[in-house]
């Protein structure tokens, strides 16, 4: 099963399979000891459509809070390394929130921000996957986001 996410129906599409969204739905944090965890999307791309084919685990490295989650930067670039060599680019991050359905906060406005400008890729935009505590479609959030501007995409 796949799913796409867009900003239109018959635009470019993000496309997440059901494997890839149970690596992030795995920790989803239902209870309330749970803690954020994140990791990273690599894709690749096909005509306009992006394929997400992993959404990597938290390290036991990360900086991981009840509303918090910093990741060992050193390690993600390691894993982007080794990833390039298996063809599978790096396209953004995800992680959780512990909130029934996932927003964006000013922290996540600013990371992604930051990421996409220091970042060296010639990608348009960047991913941000947030994932709530609701089952999915609702529990996820898939954001699109540039140096400046920042878009929620709709699942088709
Ligand atoms: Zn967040």
């Amino acid at each position: 099963m796949i799913y796409r996410f867009g900003i239109e129906p018959n635009g470019p599409a993000i496309i997440i399979s059901d494997v890839v969204l149970e690596k992030m739905f795995r920790y989803q944090q239902l209870r309330d000891s749970d803690l954020e965890a994140g990791g990273q999307l690599f894709a690749r791309f096909e005509g306009q459509d992006t394929y997400i084919l992993d959404a990597t685990p938290p390290k036991p490295t990360d900086k991981r809070g009840r509303h918090s989650f910093r990741p060992n930067k050193w390690l993600q670039k390691l894993e982007i390394r080794a990833k390039r060599l298996c063809a599978q680019h790096f396209v953004g991050d995800w992680h959780t929130h512990p909130e029934l359905i996932p927003s964006k906060s000013p922290i996540d406005r600013e990371s992604i921000h930051a990421c996409f400008r220091e970042s060296r890729h010639q990608l348009k935009a960047f991913l941000m996957v947030i994932v709530g505590t609701e089952a999915f479609p609702n529990g996820i959030a898939v954001y699109l986001a540039d140096n400046d501007n920042i878009k929620l995409l709709k699942q088709w």
